[in-house]
Parts: structure tokens; C-alpha cells; sequence
């Protein structure tokens, strides 16, 4: 068997476009254009590419987007004060600080210091509280662009065994909140998974992860989940993004994989343009937020 390939790359553009269309709409109706400023704190060269494609890919979807580049010796009160002012000022709608941090700085003081309105990474801890509720205001990039991928490749969660290998913060914890819950977005049938969360302690792992209808890899080892770890026919998600000699890999031996799957996200083209995808949504909202 080989499996169908869930396209990342497509169901993002579609996403972009969708996206400037409303932000177009929402440009003509309140003269207000939808804004993003993203903070990076040193050098780091994955940190400073990420950072470069957010800018340019707002760019192109009609939202302003302005980077702040801080030295890596800065202090946790000069990145509080930065963060002070962009919360105060009306011409920014949402705000990013790009992770991970220099070690000076404390990263829960700097995520719990943005406003909640304009916490398009959805990691300050009332949007989690919301998340957990089922009443989200924003949803996480990752996790929100995982549910778009599934949604529209016409895979449904409700009902199945979901297994999420890897507890981020960032990614597994709040998607297997949002596959937990009663609704989402999309209807009930993107919720209602019966979830199981795995980690590095989890005794067994193989045993648990064949069970899965739906497999999400998020652990951050090339290759991790071999084809003996999958039940045939399952969906598998690799979030992961290992940079190797090889290039760019996942999390998920793709070769051995797309034989017993029954649908597949490659890397990269996968998750990865999803999560850009969900960022300039959320900012979006922000603005609409900030209006209300
Ligand atoms: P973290 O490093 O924060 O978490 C990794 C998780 O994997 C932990 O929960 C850890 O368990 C678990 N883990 C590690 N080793 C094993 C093991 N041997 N068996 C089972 N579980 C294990 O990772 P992130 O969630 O931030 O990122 C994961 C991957 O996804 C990375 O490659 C990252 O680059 C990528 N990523 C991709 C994104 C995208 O847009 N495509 C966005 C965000 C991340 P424990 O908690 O016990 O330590």
C-alpha cells in the first residue's frame, strides 16, 4: 500500500489566499490594516530564517509586519519593556516573540507579559485556559494548521484512536486538547478523538502508537517512527523538522511509512507552511479583536 500524501504546501496556499481575501475585505471595511511584529532576541540562524519568512509572508497576504531584533545579551526588563510598548500601541494588532530565548531570559515571564489580545502563538496562559475550555480565542499555529490539514483531506478525528507522540507546550499539548474536546471550528467531527499523549516515559511506545487511527509524531528525532510502529491504513502527521546531512527530515521514517499508512504529510511540504498559514489567520483576528 502506499499512502496518499496529505499536501501541506496546497492546503497552506489556499489558506494565504483565503486569508487575503478577508484581510482585503477587512482593509476596505475599517481602514485599519492588519499588523504583526515579531521579536527576535539574538543571532540564531533557524531563529533569524524563521523569522524572515513570517515578515515576507505577511507581506504578501496584505498584513504589515515589522521585525525588532534585540541583541543576545539582552535583559529580561529591556524585552518586558519592549513588550509593554508594542502592547500599548494601537498599531500593532498581534505580537510574536520568535523561541527559544537566550538563557538570561525567563520565557514564561516574557509569553505571560503579552496581551492576551495579541497573543497570536496562543501560549498566554488565559488563551490555554480558553483552549482547555473549548472556548479558544486563538488556536495555536501548529496544532490549529494540523486540524485545517485533516479537515480539508477529508480526514475526521471523532471517533478514532488519536496518538500524539511528543507533550510541547507548543504542539502535542494542545492538540490533543483540541481532539479531545466536544466541537471545534469545523464541527464535531474534527473533536471527540479518544486521545492518547506520549512522551519519552511512555513504556511500550510501538504498542501504543499501532493502536492509532491517526498517529502525530512531534518529538524532534529524524526518522523516529519506523513503519512497525503504525497501524495499516492510519493517518500519520510528522511535525518534526530535524536538520541533517541529508537536509530537512521529520520525525517519521517517510520511505518505510508511506507502505503501511493510509495517508501520510511529508517534510518537508507538510505541517511546516500550515503553521505560516495559522499565524497570519491569527493576526487577522487580532486586528478584528482590537475593533470590537
Ligand atoms: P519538544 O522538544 O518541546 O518536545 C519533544 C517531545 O518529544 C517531548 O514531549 C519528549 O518527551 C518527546 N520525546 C523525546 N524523545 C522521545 C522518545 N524517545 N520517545 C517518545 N517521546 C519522546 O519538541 P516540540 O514539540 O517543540 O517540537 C517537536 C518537533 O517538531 C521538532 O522537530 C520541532 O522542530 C518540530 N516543530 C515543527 C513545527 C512545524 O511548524 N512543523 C512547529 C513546532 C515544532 P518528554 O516530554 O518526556 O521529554
Amino acid at each position: 500500500m502506499t499512502a496518499i500524501l496529505l499536501d501541506g504546501k496546497a492546503i497552506s496556499k489556499t489558506i494565504r489566499e483565503e486569508v487575503a481575501c478577508d484581510v482585503a475585505d477587512f482593509v476596505a471595511s475599517t481602514g485599519v490594516v492588519p499588523s504583526l511584529t515579531v521579536v527576535l532576541v539574538g543571532e540564531d540562524p533557524a531563529s533569524a530564517i524563521y523569522v524572515r519568512n513570517k515578515v515576507r509572508d505577511c507581506k504578501r497576504t496584505g498584513i504589515e509586519s515589522k521585525a525588532h531584533r534585540l541583541s543576545a545579551d539582552s535583559s529580561e526588563t529591556e524585552l518586558l519593556g519592549l513588550i509593554e510598548q508594542l502592547n500599548a500601541s494601537s498599531d500593532v494588532h498581534g505580537i510574536l516573540v520568535q523561541l527559544p530565548l537566550p538563557q538570561q531570559i525567563n520565557e514564561s515571564q516574557i509569553l505571560d507579559a503579552i496581551h492576551p489580545h495579541k497573543d497570536v502563538d496562543a501560549f498566554h496562559p488565559e488563551n490555554v485556559g480558553r483552549i482547555v475550555q473549548g472556548r479558544p480565542r486563538f488556536l495555536p499555529c501548529t496544532p490549529h494548521g494540523i486540524q485545517q490539514l485533516l479537515h480539508r483531506s477529508g480526514v475526521g478525528v471523532a471517533g478514532k484512536e488519536v496518538v500524539i507522540v511528543g507533550r510541547s507546550d507548543i504542539v502535542g499539548k494542545p492538540l490533543a486538547t483540541m481532539f479531545a474536546q466536544r466541537d471545534s471550528a469545523f464541527g464535531p467531527v474534527m473533536a471527540n478523538g479518544t486521545v492518547t499523549l506520549a512522551h519519552s516515559r511512555t513504556p511500550s511506545l510501538a504498542d501504543v502508537t499501532r493502536r492509532a487511527d491517526i498517529l502525530v509524531a512531534a518529538i524532534g528525532k529524524p526518522c523516529f517512527v519506523t513503519a512497525d510502529m503504525v497501524k495499516p491504513g492510519a493517518a500519520v502527521i510528522d511535525v518534526g523538522i530535524n536538520r541533517t546531512d541529508e537536509g530537512l527530515v521529520g520525525d517519521v521514517d517517510f520511505q518505510s511509512v508511506k507502505e503501511v499508512a493510509g495517508h501520510i504529510t511529508p517534510v518537508p511540504g507538510g505541517v511546516g507552511p500550515l503553521t505560516i498559514a495559522m499565524l497570519l489567520y491569527n493576526t487577522l483576528k487580532a486586528a478584528q479583536l482590537q475593533l470590537e
